[in-house]
């Protein structure tokens, strides 16, 4: 929940402090809350080791998310501001709020990131302020993508429709894009290069180093699991942006918080049928939807269902304000539900 509020930071709707929620409150729950990190995970040994103690588990749910990994693009830390990383959406926000001309360049560097369409959220919250600060004639905004088109997982009508989008407020999309590294002022890409004012960059994303270091990826970037969650270890499952679950040789399930709730249901229901020895088995439905906030209090809505035969389907529907609405009522269900 906490990223989804990031892009409200952004265009200053929305502050920090207000959208905090303690995690203790799971104790509510019965759940016992251990606000300690966890260093090593042994899964031949059942044991979970934080920086106090150690655990011995029946059931372990790895759900530690993904690190944004700016260090994998040389000179990205020195010369841009990441959108991904809460320190610098105040900083993204002031920056663009006092600029009167130049250039944005918003980059994705790299393939999966969280939430595929806020990138494109947030060129459009931009685009917003700009018009309301009365600088967006003078302010160039180009987006950069490794991929052809903009949203791969949504395939090429949603593609196209979010490219519309953007162009209707003069954002040019560049695909085939993928940066290789930053110099001042400077973008450099496998093809070319080109300057820009502000970078504005979403970074490589790898697992948390203990995930790596407990050689849960031998073979990949992400914890491979198939629709029960289940990783290749006795009782382990993985869910969230820490896994990857393939649903074609080419498309993933997206990293969305949407999709490791859903994940986390599946997986809930898988141990409480172990436990009560039934045989039945739960599988992740990969139903789901995203908002895509274009701005003023509206947004439009991609409905996914990435299991869908043969293909994913992947609908987006209008911008609105109902849709805006629904994005908020999201976080406050979520906020409810959980926490
Ligand atoms: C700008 C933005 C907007 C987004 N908007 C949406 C949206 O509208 N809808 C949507 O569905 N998704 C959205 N997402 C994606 C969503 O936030 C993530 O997919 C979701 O949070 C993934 O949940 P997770 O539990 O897998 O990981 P996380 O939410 O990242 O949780 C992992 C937790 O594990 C902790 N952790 C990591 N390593 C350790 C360790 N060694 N020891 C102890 N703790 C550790 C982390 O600190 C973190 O608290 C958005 C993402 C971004 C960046």
């Amino acid at each position: 929940m906490m990223d989804l509020v990031k892009l409200w930071i952004l265009n200053g709707t929305r502050e920090f402090e207000l959208s905090k929620r303690p995690l203790e409150n799971v104790t509510r729950k019965g759940i016992e809350f251990v606000n300690e990190e966890v260093v090593r995970i042994d899964p031949t040994k059942k044991t979970v080791r934080t920086s106090y103690r150690q655990f011995h588990y029946d059931y372990l749910i790895i759900a530690l998310g993904v690190e944004l990994a700016p260090e994998q693009i040389p000179g990205l830390k020195e010369n841009g501001l990441v959108l991904y990383e809460l320190q610098d959406v105040p900083k993204i926000r002031d920056t663009v709020r006092k600029m009167s001309s130049g250039k944005i360049a918003i980059a994705i560097m790299a393939l999966p990131y969280k939430c595929p369409p806020a990138p494109y959220e947030a060129a459009l919250l931009i685009r917003s302020i700009l018009e309301e600060t009365g600088t967006s004639d003078s302010i160039q905004i180009d987006f950069y993508s490794p991929t052809p088109i903009t949203l791969p997982a949504g395939g090429p009508q949603v593609s196209e429709e979010i490219l519309q989008i953007l162009q209707s407020k003069k954002i040019e999309f560049h695909g085939n894009h993928k940066t290789i590294a930053v110099e001042p002022g400077k973008l450099k890409f496998e093809n070319g290069e080109t300057n820009f004012d502000v970078l504005i960059a979403i970074p490589p994303h790898k697992v948390p180093s203990v995930v790596a270091e407990s050689g849960f990826v031998p073979n990949g970037k992400f914890i491979e699991v198939d629709r029960t969650c289940k990783t290749s270890y006795d009782n382990v499952y993985a869910i969230g942006d820490v896994n990857q679950i393939m649903v074609t040789d080419k498309i993933a399930v997206p990293k969305a918080g949407i999709f490791a709730e859903g994940q986390g249901v599946t997986v809930a229901r898988n141990i409480i049928s172990q436990i009560k020895k039934e045989l039945e088995s739960a599988i992740f439905d990969g139903k789901g939807g995203c908002f895509l906030e274009t701005g003023k209090k509206i947004a439009g809505y991609l409905q996914v269902e990435m299991f869908a035969s043969p293909n994913p389907l992947t609908q987006l529907q209008s911008p609105s304000e109902d849709h805006f609405a629904e994005k908020e009522k999201f976080e406050r269900e979520r906020l409810e539900r959980w926490l």
